[in-house]
């Protein structure tokens, strides 16, 4: 069952997606050469709770951390580490956050100092896939339309889709139905209605989109070692529109 959410359910929401949203902004200016990810999962944490909201992916089937901080050829649901960030390091931060029984989630990758022009191209069309998803959300859409626009625009830029994982609703779980893909048919899957919350989640890679589990039963990581980027935010369906939760 995908559940339409109430007025009094969406302002909680809105406000667990913007505890999301200022973690990011928070973090950004720690994303430098030399600071490990553990240290920025451990800023996190504080900075959530400093909010009164708790950090979703802790402790949820067992993930160990606040982040899933996943850098170059790892795809999502990286560890926090000693890893000490790099130069020309593209780090993917994906933060989830619960607010009175409430799930924001929303994912950025960042480049670290100065990366290749490559690795540029990778952001800015992974970050531009998702828009081009979200501009599909409207009541009477289908979940289809968004993960045709998602692929087709990352076709024409020759990246691959990586399509083991999907995006999700979001509500008092932070995985809930319907599953949102990044690839699909237009008119196809579950029609879009006023008070549905999705997470819209490209993960995009400049490669092959293959992809194998590490040994730690959770990192995602691309086959050939290519660059992967993921971009993420959770948004409603709006009378007329769409919402995005987890934005400015
Ligand atoms: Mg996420
Ligand atoms: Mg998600």
């Amino acid at each position: 069952m995908i559940s339409i959410k109430s007025k009094r359910e969406i302002d909680l929401l809105r406000i667990a997606g913007h505890i999301v949203y200022e973690t990011h902004q928070y973090l950004k200016p720690y994303i430098k050469a030399g600071i490990t990810t553990k240290e920025l999962d451990t800023l996190a944490e504080s900075f959530i709770r400093s909010k009164g909201a708790t950090p979703s992916f802790k402790g949820y089937e067992g993930f160990p951390a606040t982040l899933c901080i996943s850098i170059n050829e790892e795809v999502v649901h990286g560890f926090p580490s000693e890893r000490k960030l790099e130069n020309g390091d593209i780090i993917s931060i994906d933060i989830g956050a619960c607010y009175q029984g409430y799930h924001g989630d929303s994912a950025w990758t960042y480049a670290v100092g100065e990366v290749s022009e490559e690795n540029q191209y990778l952001l800015e069309h992974t970050e531009k896939a998702l828009y081009e998803g979200i501009k599909q959300v409207q009541p009477g859409a289908h979940i289809g339309d968004i993960g045709a626009a998602i692929e087709a625009y990352a076709e024409k830029h020759h990246l691959g889709v990586v399509k083991e994982l999907v995006g999700h609703g979001v509500g008092c779980d932070v995985h809930e139905e319907p599953d949102v893909p990044n690839y699909g048919r237009k008119g196809t899957g579950p029609k879009l209605r006023e008070g549905m919350v999705i997470a819209i989640e490209p993960m995009l890679t400049l490669g092959s989109p293959d992809i194998y589990i590490d040994d730690n039963d959770w990192t995602i990581i691309t086959e050939d070692g290519s660059m992967a980027a993921h971009f993420e935010h959770t948004v409603v369906v709006t009378k007329d529109g769409v919402e995005i939760l987890t934005g400015e």
